[in-house]
C-alpha cells in the first residue's frame, strides 16, 4: 500500500477511535451527572409526597378520637334502637363528614356492626354492616388507635381508616371510624413527570399516580402472603399480580434503576423509597431515565459536533499553513531561479562588456595606427618637396654665407649685416617647416580644445603648398580672421585639412583652384574645401568613405575613411558633394565653441 495512503488511513482510524472514546466519556459524565441531578430532585419530590402523605394522615388521625368523645354518639350506643337518636347521629356524622373532607365517618357498636354513619343518606350507606373483621375496628376495640388501609368492602374505595375506641365505664362501648380518600393525593401529583407509588408492608401497591399500577404487587408474592391478603379482605375482589419490572443490576450506592412494562416499549426509572414507619407504608418515587437519556445523547452529539468542527477548523489551518508554505516555497524558488538566471546573465554581460571593451580598444588602437600609417604616407608623399623645401633655404643660405664671406674680405660690413640677416630668416624658416612637419607626425594627444579655425586652415596651407609651388595650382584661404571658434583638437584636424587639400590638388590634376571657406551655422562650425575638378561619380558618392576606395593607381583609399574617422572622433563630421558650378564640395563640421571655452 502506498505509504501516504496507509498514513492517512491510520491518521483517520485514530481520529475515529478518538471520536468513539470522545463519545464514550461524554456518555458517560453526562449520565452520570444526569442521573446524579434526577436522584436529587426526584428525592426532595419524594420526601415532599411523603410529607404530604403524613400530614394528611395526620389530619384525620386525631379525628375519630375527637369525635368519639361526643355524648351523643355515646347515648347512641348505650341506646342503639332509639332511631331518633340513630338519626341525630348522623346527622351529626354527616356534618362532621362534611367539615372534615373526610370520605367517610362512621359510628360501630362492640360487635362491630355500625349504627350511625356520614353516608346514612347515601347509595351504599354503612348503616347495619358489620365491619368487625376490619384490624382497624379490633384494634379500637383493644382501646388503642385502629389504622388500617383496604379498599372498602361496600364502596369499592380505597380508604385509610382511623377507629377510636368509645369509652363507657371504662369499657370500649364502640368505636368511632374516620375513612380518609386517597384518590384526592394521587391526582394532585399525576401531573409530575415522576411516578408514586405507596406499596403496603407485601409489597402491593396501593396509591399510585399511574391508576394500571394500582392492587399489584413489586416483586411476585408467595401463595401463602396471597392467601393471608384475600383473609383480611384488605382487597375484596382484586388480583394481586406482579407488576412487569425488572430490577436492572447495580452496584453499592450507585442509584436503583428499574424497567417497566412489556419489553418493548419498555420505560426506565429510577427507583428511589422512603419508608413511613408509622402507617407500615414504603412510599417509592419513579422517575423516568428518558430526560436523562435525551440530554446525554443532545451532549454527546454536542460535543461529537464541538470535536468535528474543531477538527475541520484544524484541518483547514493546516491546509492554509501547508499552502502559506507552498506558496512561499514556489516564491522562494522562483527568486533563487531569478536570481541565478541573473547572475548567469551579468556574468555573460561582463564578458559582453569586456570583449567590446577590447574589441573598442583593438578597434582604437588599429585607428591610431591607420592614422599613424597615413600620417606616415603623408609625410613621404612629402619627402620630395619637403626636401626640395628645405634644400633652397640651405642652398640659399650657402650662397648668403660666401657672398658674406667676400663681402668681409674686401671689408664691406653692411652687405655682410644683410646676409646675416637673410640667413637668420631662412633658418627660422627651416625651423618653422621642421617643426610643422614634427607636429604633423606626432600622434594626436586626444585633447580636444576651443580652437581658432582659420590659423589651422593657414598652416594645413603652409604645410602643402611648397609641393605645389611649381604647378598653376591656386589654393585660397577665405576664411576671415580671426575665424569661429570649434571645439577640436588642433593636429589632426590640420591632417584632414591636408588630406581634403591634397585630393582637391590631384582632383583637379595640376592646374586649378582649390577654396577654402569657414561659416559658422547655429552649433557648427563648416570648414568647405572646394575644388573644381571633375566632381564625384555616383560610385564615388556611394563608397567615397568606404576604407581602401580608390581611383588612383598609387593611392591606399585610406586617405577620406581616416579623415572621416577623425572627425568622429571629435564629435564632428567629414561630408563630400558636388557643387552646382562643377567640381567637389568636402564640408567639415565641427561643434562650435563660445569665447568662454
Ligand atoms: P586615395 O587618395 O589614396 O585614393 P582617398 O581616400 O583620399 O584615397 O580618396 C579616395 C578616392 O576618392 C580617390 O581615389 C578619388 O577617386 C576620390 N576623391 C577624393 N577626393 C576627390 C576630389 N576632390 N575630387 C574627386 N574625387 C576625389
Amino acid at each position: 500500500m502506498n505509504p501516504s495512503l496507509q498514513r492517512r488511513l491510520l491518521v483517520s482510524s485514530g481520529l475515529l477511535l478518538l471520536l468513539l472514546g470522545l463519545a464514550i466519556l461524554t456518555w458517560q459524565a453526562s449520565w452520570r451527572s444526569g442521573l446524579q441531578q434526577l436522584q436529587d430532585e426526584s428525592l426532595q419530590q419524594l420526601r415532599q409526597f411523603t410529607g404530604h402523605l403524613e400530614s394528611q394522615l395526620a389530619r384525620y388521625q386525631f379525628l375519630p378520637r375527637l369525635i368519639a368523645r361526643n355524648q351523643l354518639l355515646v347515648e347512641t350506643l348505650l341506646d342503639p334502637d332509639n332511631s331518633s337518636r340513630i338519626d341525630l347521629a348522623n346527622r351529626f356524622l354527616e356534618d362532621i363528614n362534611a367539615i372534615t373532607g373526610a370520605s367517610d365517618t362512621y359510628l360501630m357498636d362492640a360487635s362491630g356492626l355500625t349504627l350511625a354513619a356520614s353516608n346514612w343518606n347515601g347509595e351504599r350507606p354503612f348503616v347495619g354492616r358489620n365491619f368487625s373483621f376490619r384490624p382497624y375496628f379490633q384494634q379500637a376495640m383493644q382501646g388503642k388507635l385502629g389504622r388500617y388501609f383496604a379498599l372498602g368492602s361496600t364502596s369499592g374505595q380505597r380508604g385509610y381508616y382511623f377507629a377510636w375506641p368509645i369509652i363507657h365505664a371504662a369499657e370500649p362501648i364502640g368505636a368511632v371510624v374516620v375513612k380518609m380518600d386517597l384518590a384526592g393525593i394521587e391526582q394532585r401529583y399525576s401531573g409530575h413527570e415522576a411516578q408514586f407509588i405507596v406499596t403496603d408492608p407485601d409489597g402491593v401497591v396501593f396509591i399510585s399516580t399511574r391508576p394500571q399500577w394500582l392492587f399489584r404487587s413489586l416483586q411476585p408474592l408467595p401463595e401463602a402472603v396471597l392467601s393471608r391478603i384475600a383473609n383480611t379482605r384488605r382487597y375484596p375482589g382484586r388480583q394481586i399480580e406482579p407488576l412487569p419490572l425488572d430490577w436492572l443490576p447495580h452496584q453499592g450506592d450507585e442509584p436503583t434503576l428499574l424497567r417497566m412494562g412489556p419489553r418493548p416499549p419498555a420505560s426506565e426509572y429510577l427507583y428511589q423509597q422512603q419508608e413511613m414507619p408509622k402507617a407500615g407504608w414504603r412510599v417509592a418515587i419513579l422517575s423516568p431515565l428518558d430526560p436523562v437519556r435525551r440530554n446525554s445523547l443532545v451532549a454527546t452529539g454536542l460535543a461529537l459536533l464541538s470535536a468535528l468542527i474543531a477538527l475541520l477548523l484544524l484541518l483547514l489551518l493546516r491546509q492554509r499553513h501547508r499552502r502559506r508554505l507552498e506558496r512561499q516555497r514556489y516564491a522562494e524558488r522562483a527568486q533563487r531561479e531569478l536570481e541565478h538566471q541573473v547572475a548567469l546573465q551579468t556574468t555573460d554581460l561582463r564578458h559582453e562588456i569586456e570583449e567590446r571593451k577590447r574589441t573598442e580598444q583593438r578597434l582604437r588602437d588599429t585607428q591610431g595606427e591607420l592614422i599613424q600609417t597615413a600620417k606616415l604616407a603623408v609625410l613621404g608623399q612629402m619627402s620630395a618637396s619637403i626636401s626640395h623645401e628645405l634644400n633652397n633655404p640651405l642652398a640659399a643660405i650657402r650662397s648668403y654665407a660666401d657672398n658674406a664671406r667676400q663681402f668681409l674680405q674686401r671689408g664691406q660690413t653692411e652687405p655682410v649685416r644683410q646676409n646675416l640677416e637673410r640667413i637668420g630668416e631662412l633658418t627660422e624658416r627651416m625651423g618653422k617647416i621642421s617643426s610643422q612637419l614634427k607636429q604633423f607626425a606626432r600622434k594626436s594627444s586626444d585633447r580636444i580644445e576651443a580652437v581658432r579655425v582659420e590659423p589651422v586652415i593657414q598652416t594645413a596651407i603652409d604645410l602643402v603648398m611648397p609641393q605645389y609651388r611649381q604647378s598653376a595650382i591656386r589654393i585660397r584661404n577665405h576664411c576671415e580672421r580671426p575665424g569661429p571658434l570649434a571645439l577640436a583638437e588642433i593636429i589632426p584636424l590640420e591632417q584632414v585639412l591636408i588630406n581634403l587639400i591634397n585630393n582637391a590638388v590631384q582632383a583637379v590634376d595640376g592646374d586649378g583652384e582649390i577654396d577654402i571657406h569657414c561659416e559658422t551655422q547655429q552649433e557648427w562650425v563648416l570648414i568647405h574645401v572646394d575644388d573644381n575638378g571633375p566632381g564625384l561619380d555616383a560610385r564615388a558618392q556611394e563608397h567615397i568613405f568606404d576604407p581602401f576606395y580608390t581611383t588612383k593607381k598609387a593611392g591606399l583609399g585610406l586617405g577620406l575613411s581616416i579623415s572621416a574617422r577623425i572627425m568622429d572622433s571629435m564629435n564632428g563630421h567629414l561630408s563630400a558633394a558636388n557643387r552646382p558650378e562643377g567640381g567637389a564640395r568636402f564640408t567639415i563640421s565641427l561643434p562650435a565653441a563660445s569665447d568662454h571655452d
